[in-house]
């Protein structure tokens, strides 16, 4: 797909040497704002597309928000310090980074259980049908969810899984709801939603879509691509903390019909009433449940304003270069030691993480990382490298490539104690 406002491929010429990848930094007019972040010395973080890195204020304000919040207002600081209705502003935040307008979108609770929600609430709007259409390589919390509401629900609703070239034909009208992940988390690759929509559309089903790894790296736009139902996560490129909440998207055509099937008091009409019947808020507010998770939300309305004010198409022009430099730099060392580049060439067609492909990928990505460069590693095969274009340099990404080729070439990389699995990947 093609986000709006991005005809052109901003074309840069490839360093030949470190100092002119400096160069490329120099002129960079977002360059600046890595120093909002506290990045650890000695490392390049390439896996801000799995957990992004605090602010450095971030630590202060949470110090804040415990001391003078928490501890000195207690139960009254919900509505002495607004904490009733930071989900809400938080939401209002990350609207426009989606194209969606501010009362199309809750933040609650995590992606996974927002999938759930949604994927819920779309069976029930389209009652005659009882098929959830996805791609086999979709994410597999997205595939779990909506195989455990499947269980829930029986005969009611059922998962239909295809290869991606399948899923076309796999489009009948018994098909409710298309769920499909903007941007691929192993290769990278960029779907065209625009399509998608048009083609489930057509066929009278709604797409739910997973913007985890688009939101805060890239321009969405819901309403252009007229998408139905959306999730999206909070500490991936929105930089929101370990854990923190995630986002769900309702167009608002279909707020009449929005049932969650999750009643908790938080999404109640009038939760202080404290009725014994359950009367759901109206729209989006009904998708949350418990009590929201303060500290985390803080840390993530900060950050989210970080990225709005850096903007999005400044982060996405970057992002393309910064996949780009890395494709080119390090071709060379694919070719000699057998790396395929798994992310799509065209920086159109791509989110902001270029994937190689290894047999010995796991060995490799440990290597790097005690050579100071922070990738990630998903089976079987696949080293995942994110450029997080907030806080991400060109001299990074030279460096980057730098390490890669000088731990192939050395041989470095093959040591037994690369080889040992950790828990997390
Ligand atoms: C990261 C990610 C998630 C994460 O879900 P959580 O519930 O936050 O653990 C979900 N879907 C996709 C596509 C992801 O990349």
């Amino acid at each position: 797909m093609r986000p709006p406002g991005r005809d052109t491929i901003p074309r840069v010429k490839t360093p030949t040497t470190r100092s002119q990848a400096q160069e490329l930094d120099t002129g960079d007019p977002i360059a600046a704002y890595r120093d909002r972040f506290a990045l650890p010395p000695g490392r390049i973080y390439l896996d801000g597309n799995s957990l992004g890195p605090p602010m450095r204020d971030t630590e202060a304000l949470l110090a804040s928000t415990v001391r003078d919040q928490w501890r000195q207002e207690l139960v009254s600081a919900w509505n002495s310090c607004g904490w009733i209705d930071l989900p809400r502003r938080v939401a209002t935040a990350i609207a426009p980074l989606i194209g969606a307008d501010d009362d199309e979108v809750m933040v609650a609770d995590s992606t996974s259980v927002n999938l759930f929600k949604l994927l819920a609430a779309g069976l029930t709007m389209r009652p005659e049908r009882r098929f959830i259409l996805s791609e086999k390589e979709n994410f597999p919390t997205d595939l779990y969810m909506a195989q455990g509401l499947a269980e829930l629900l029986g005969e009611r609703a059922s998962l239909r899984l295809v290869e991606r070239s399948r899923l076309a034909e796999a489009l009948d009208d018994d098909v409710a709801i298309l769920m499909l992940t903007q941007v691929d988390f192993r290769t990278g690759e960029l779907l065209d939603l625009g399509d998608w929509t048009s083609a489930a559309h057509a066929t009278g089903a709604l797409v739910l879509c997973d913007l985890a790894h688009s939101a805060g790296a890239l321009p969405v736009d819901l309403h252009a691509l007229d998408v139905d139902l959306a999730v999206g996560c909070g500490y991936k490129y929105l930089n929101g903390g370990p854990g923190a909440p995630a986002f769900a998207y309702v167009a608002r055509r279909l707020h009449d019909q929005l049932v969650s099937p999750l009643w908790g008091w938080m999404g109640h009409a009038a939760p202080f009433n404290f009725d014994s019947g359950y009367r759901p808020a109206p729209g989006v507010e009904q998708l949350q449940a418990g009590t929201p998770p303060i500290l985390s939300l803080t840390a993530l309305e900060h950050s989210v304003g970080l990225i709005a004010e850096i903007g999005i198409d400044r982060l996405w022009a970057k992002s393309q270069q910064l996949t780009q430099l890395f494709i080119e730099l390090t071709a060379p060392i694919a070719t000699k030691h057998g790396f395929e580049v798994a992310t799509p060439r065209n920086p159109q067609h791509r989110g902001s993480q270029v994937s190689l492909r290894h047999a010995q990928g796991y060995a490799i990505v440990q290597a790097l990382a005690t050579d100071g460069v922070i990738g990630d590693f998903r089976a079987p095969d696949l080293l995942r490298f994110g450029f997080a274009p907030a806080y991400i340099r060109s001299v990074d990404v030279w460096d980057a490539a730098a390490v890669l080729g000088r731990v192939m070439d050395s041989g470095a990389w093959n040591r037994p104690e690369f080889y040992e699995r950790r828990k997390v990947t």
